[in-house]
């Protein structure tokens, strides 16, 4: 049992100084790809729950690395934050989504919005509110038709901080998604004092709702806060029927994931998009 205990320790340790090594290798690669245009979007359709036709899209970060192969942005993004790297790659990321549609818009998709995922780093720059101004009025887009994806925790890590760049960014006109809503630690007295437009319900809250009665209890219970607050609100990760149906019959307005379609790059998407287009 003593050996066993020192080979689990070994192996520990070996596999402790590979993931530092990857997140270093990570961090230079990253650098690069920035520059080498590894870097894409791929794009996931947000349905109206009801009628399931496209109101939007979610852009996805994808990284194409030569000999890695695809790396996951749950990977990556994590280094790109610690590492100052997401402020580039955030910047990157708004332009080309907003160019983006701004193609689909000239091809006549005039009612789908173009949601963006923002990091708390990102959000916590100063600059960040005339930037999207910036982004925005280079693509010539009406600021309705952009969102940002915040993650609670991310919203919550500074509230008067994102109280302020929060309301800058409502005044320019774009809308604010409380992304991976249930996994943070909102109160009520904060989340009212957001400016937000929609919560996204965590898809591990959707994952479990055929396992038992809590975790539709609680879905039922976010959907009904949102109400009465007024706000949107989007299922995440919805996989099945049984999942959508129970979604509708709570009067959930959105929903995204696997079911409808995974994230595709923008060529691949856009037959879906001007299928179910309204
Ligand atoms: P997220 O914003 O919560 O995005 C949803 C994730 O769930 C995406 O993973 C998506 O591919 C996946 N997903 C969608 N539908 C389903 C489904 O039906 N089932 C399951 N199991 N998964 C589904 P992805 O693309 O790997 O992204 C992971 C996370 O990386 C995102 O979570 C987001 O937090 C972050 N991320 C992605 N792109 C960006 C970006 O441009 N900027 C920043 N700051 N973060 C990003
Ligand atoms: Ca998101
Ligand atoms: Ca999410
Ligand atoms: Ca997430």
């Amino acid at each position: 049992a003593k050996q066993e205990g020192r080979n689990t320790y070994r192996f520990f340790t070996s596999q402790m100084q590979a993931q530092s090594m990857r997140a270093l290798e990570l961090e230079n690669a990253l650098r690069r790809a920035l520059e080498r245009d590894q870097l894409s979007l791929h794009y996931q359709p947000q349905v109206d729950a009801t009628t399931s036709k496209v109101v939007g899209v979610e852009a996805l970060l994808r990284w194409q690395h030569p000999e890695l192969g695809m790396v996951s942005p749950a990977e990556f993004i994590p280094v790109a934050e610690s590492s100052g790297l997401i402020l580039p790659i955030g910047q990157w990321v708004l332009e080309t989504a907003a160019q983006q549609l701004k193609v689909w818009r000239s091809k006549g998709l005039l009612h789908i919005t173009m949601a963006v995922n923002l990091s708390a780093r990102q959000f916590h720059q100063p600059q960040l509110p005339d930037l999207v101004r910036d982004v925005l009025r280079q693509a010539d887009l009406p600021p309705q038709c952009f969102e940002l994806e915040l993650t609670e925790s991310a919203a919550m890590s500074d509230v008067p901080a994102a109280e302020q760049t929060l309301a800058q960014l409502q005044k320019l006109g774009v809308r604010l998604s409380i992304d991976d809503f249930g996994t943070g630690y909102a109160s009520l007295t904060q989340l009212k004092r957001l400016p937000s437009y929609k919560l996204k319900i965590d898809q591990s809250f959707v994952r479990d709702l055929d396992k038992g009665e809590t975790d539709k209890a609680m879905v039922n219970a976010i959907v009904r806060m949102a109400q009465a607050m007024g706000l949107r609100i989007t299922a995440e990760g919805v996989e099945t029927r049984d999942q959508l149906d129970f979604l509708q019959t709570l009067g959930c307005d959105e929903a995204q994931g696997y079911y409808f379609s995974r994230p595709k790059p923008a060529a691949e998407i856009e037959s879906f998009l001007f299928q179910r287009t309204v």
